[in-house]
């Protein structure tokens, strides 16, 4: 069932020195149970499609100008803030990137879980304690009631991070988004907290967007990857065939910077050239001042979408949309 369908969403933002449209023509939907990664560089667009889904960009100074956000279908963009607010935290949750500045340090952990069920729920002070745990014992905490009187700084990174999921489980979420959950942690705890997330999902048949700039994350959590640079989706499609047959050249230029068991440091790939910032995209084509397949077309004229398969969907002239194109925007 199709829990969560972004359509041709463009937003923009009021800055001092004015109007900068950093996302357009972004697309995709999650299922229940379904875990979507999207992936790209800093400055890609991935935090800012989390905040739109999550109603917060009105606080940013930020507006959706184009598209829709169908949520169980509920329009999200018609909702008043106070309908938002039913929905955020609560149908929707956001783990986001840093435990340690998520977490109040003055509270103990498991008063900050209670006090989010709290906010959520009319559960009483004393149920909700105990739902706290519940969720702390199923997320693989040991010691579970003594972890919930400990304070953030009493707690390890690995333990940190799973505080802040518990406490973005506890609402009986239908949609998690994590927003780079496991940057902060070393390699064993993020694989674990990987393991958490496939579990979680599974058994409470969540629907997940899991945003990084690690290819690793993907390969192992997620079953579709949604390819972001520039404001704009360039490839979607299920993990495995993106993976091992990458259409787009950004996609196909991220995987070969994956680095391969045993690759001396001065083997590493790297993409030449940078993203380019809000202010700065280029015609045509986002992608072509740094795409070794560049024609003369893609200077002035944006690529649509093309579907290339059943599931799979590019924005790239080497794939002109006459099987039917996706209209979407992104220019
Ligand atoms: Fe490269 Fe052109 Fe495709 Fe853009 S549209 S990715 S520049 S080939």
């Amino acid at each position: 069932m199709t829990l969560l369908a972004v359509e041709n969403l463009q937003v923009e933002f009021d800055t001092r020195d004015g109007v900068v449209r950093p996302l357009s023509g972004v697309g995709f939907t999650v299922d229940s149970g379904q875990i979507l990664g999207i992936v790209g560089e800093t400055g890609s667009g991935k935090s800012v499609t989390a905040q739109a889904i999550m109603g917060l960009l009105p606080f940013l100074n930020g507006r959706v100008t184009q598209g829709r956000i169908l949520f169980e279908d509920r329009d999200l963009l018609s909702l008043s803030e106070t309908d938002y607010q039913a929905i955020r935290g609560n149908r929707i949750s956001l783990i986001p990137q840093n435990p340690m500045t998520s977490l109040d340090p003055v509270y103990r952990g498991g008063a900050q879980i209670v006090e989010g069920l709290r906010l959520h729920t009319d559960l009483s002070r004393t149920r909700a304690a105990e739902r706290a745990v519940d969720v702390m014992r199923s997320l693989g905490i040991p010691n579970a009631g003594k972890v919930f009187h400990q304070y953030p700084h009493q707690l390890s990174g690995g333990l940190k991070q799973r505080i802040v999921i518990a406490m973005g489980l506890c609402a009986d979420p239908g949609l998690l988004i994590a927003d780079e959950p496991t940057t902060a942690l070393d390699v064993t705890v993020q694989a674990q907290i990987i393991e958490l997330f496939r579990q979680t999902t599974r058994e409470m048949n969540l629907g997940m967007i899991m945003i990084t700039h690690d290819l690793g994350v993907i390969a192992h959590l997620c079953d579709t990857v949604a390819v972001m640079y520039a404001g704009t989706l360039m490839e979607i499609g299920p993990v495995k065939p993106v993976f091992q047959y990458p259409r787009h050249p950004y996609t196909q230029a991220l995987l070969s910077c994956i680095p391969a068991m045993g690759m001396r440091e001065d083997d590493l790939e790297a993409i030449p050239g940078n993203v380019p910032g809000v202010r700065t995209y280029p015609d045509g084509c986002r992608y072509h001042p740094r795409c070794p397949e560049v024609m003369a077309v893609c200077r002035t004229v944006p690529p649509k979408t093309a579907a290339v398969d059943d599931q799979s969907r590019v924005r790239c002239h080497l794939y002109p949309p006459d099987r039917g194109a996706v209209h979407e925007t992104a220019g």
